[in-house]
């Protein structure tokens, strides 16, 4: 891919979370307002804090497009192996630095 379709697909999917970040607000609204059980609004609140993190990388990365650091870890410098952006194109760090970090809830 190059950095035109990175930043096209990488638009796309933060327009979709977006999307769908508003679908659970409205999903959270109605639980509460049925009483539905805890479980189900501790998910959404957890899918919707994942939803959040997931845009935050892909600005980050469409900034690092925009400055030409993209494909470079942000945390040690090298070049981020290209299967991983192939796989994550939002991420930030290669597979070595996020391997000594706490998985976050998208398992990077
Ligand atoms: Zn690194």
């Amino acid at each position: 891919m190059n950095h035109a379709e990175i930043r096209d697909l990488l638009n796309k999917e933060k327009t979709r979370l977006e999307e769908s970040l508003s679908r659970q607000d409205v999903s959270l609204k109605g639980d509460f307002e049925k009483g539905q059980r805890f479980s189900q609004e501790e998910m959404s609140i957890i899918n919707h804090k994942a939803t959040r993190e997931k845009i935050k990388d892909i600005v980050a990365a469409l900034s690092r497009l925009d400055d030409g650091t993209y494909s470079i870890c942000t945390s040690c410098g090298k070049p981020i192996e290209p299967d991983r952006l192939n796989a994550y194109p939002e991420v930030g760090t290669c597979i070595t630095c996020a391997s000594k970090r706490p998985k976050n809830i998208w398992g990077k």
